[in-house]
């Protein structure tokens, strides 16, 4: 069963909204803003995205990326003429007016993306959480991660004393790899993360089974999939939906139920339940909660039990 459980209020370093780590652990690194760089990549990305939509014949995609980049240009305005430091990026320390937009078929997101480090809000709500509930940041710490956004990999790879690595089918990573069908060794890792994967994976079971494997009694899979919480159960397609960014099926709000079918205790943490409601603004950070799934620490091996 799915549960909300609220973890222990944030010390003192968490008035940032960045991690709280422990006494014994070192202040996190961060990875350097490149803003200049971010909004020129933004802005590449949305005249690529208007170019298809005009193509497609698709008039509220041409029109999202013309909003998208006037409020580009009159943000980066606004805060080369009067700096503000009104929002700040907890990964890269960039301060600002505002984020910016996140685009895409169907929906326009105002107050999304870091142009410092083109991280999103689920990226900030994830630094803010995970060296709160797992072993994250600590030294030694095996932390494997699937489908990585290039800037949260280079902030994970930054971590002293961390031993971080990523994989991915297609997409660019450090190693090429098959969730499926790991190469990692059977109980070798402390923190599994899976954001925005599983819903892209037929077999979800193989997929399943697999993180099982490769966590360590007491280890933390951590799960962030797109959740219709109108609907109570997941649904699966019969083919990827093109008009659903290929997904293989929408999951519903048993999705804490369906991980836990696989042998994890899981809880779905929010950062509303650990950082006040300013913290969570300035920081732009993403409330829609985490699902942390933890592979019972006296399991004596790594398949399911
Ligand atoms: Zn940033």
């Amino acid at each position: 069963m799915t549960t909300l459980v609220a973890p222990p209020l944030p010390d003192g370093a968490a008035a940032d909204g960045g991690p709280a780590p422990p006494a014994d652990r070192d202040r996190p690194a961060r990875v350097t803003p490149h803003a200049v760089e971010g909004r020129l990549r933004l802005l590449a990305r949305w005249l690529r995205y208007a170019a298809v939509s005009l193509r497609r014949g698709h008039v509220a995609g041409v029109r999202d990326a013309g909003w998208a980049s006037l409020r580009l240009f009159t943000s980066w305005a606004g805060d080369t003429v009067w700096p503000s430091d009104r929002v700040a990026c907890n990964l890269c320390g960039w301060r600002g007016r505002a984020f910016y937009p996140n685009i895409g078929p169907g929906w326009f997101e105002p107050h999304v993306v870091c142009p410092g480090c083109r991280c999103q809000d689920r990226h900030r709500a994830l630094f803010t959480l995970l060296p709160r509930l797992t072993r994250f940041l600590e030294r030694g710490a095996r932390v494997i991660e699937v489908a990585p956004m290039r800037r949260f990999e280079a902030l994970c790879v930054a971590q002293p004393g961390m031993d971080y690595t990523s994989f991915d089918l297609r997409r660019k990573a450090m190693h090429p790899g098959d969730i499926t069908a790991m190469r990692y060794a059977d109980t070798s890792a402390d923190v599994f993360l899976c954001l925005h994967v599983l819903e892209h994976i037929p077999d979800e079971a193989a997929a399943m089974n697999e993180i099982r494997r490769v966590l360590k009694p007491g280890g933390v899979a951590v799960f962030q999939v797109p959740i219709d919480w109108d609907t109570e159960r997941t649904r699966q397609y019969d083919a990827p939906d093109p008009s659903d960014n290929d997904h293989v099926r929408q999951y519903g709000r048993d999705f804490g139920d369906l991980i836990a079918a696989y042998g994890f205790t899981t809880k779905a943490v929010s950062v509303t339940e650990v950082l006040p409601a300013e913290a969570i603004e300035r920081h732009g950070l993403s409330t829609e909660p985490l699902f942390f799934a933890t592979k019972p620490p006296t399991s004596t091996g790594p398949g399911r039990e």
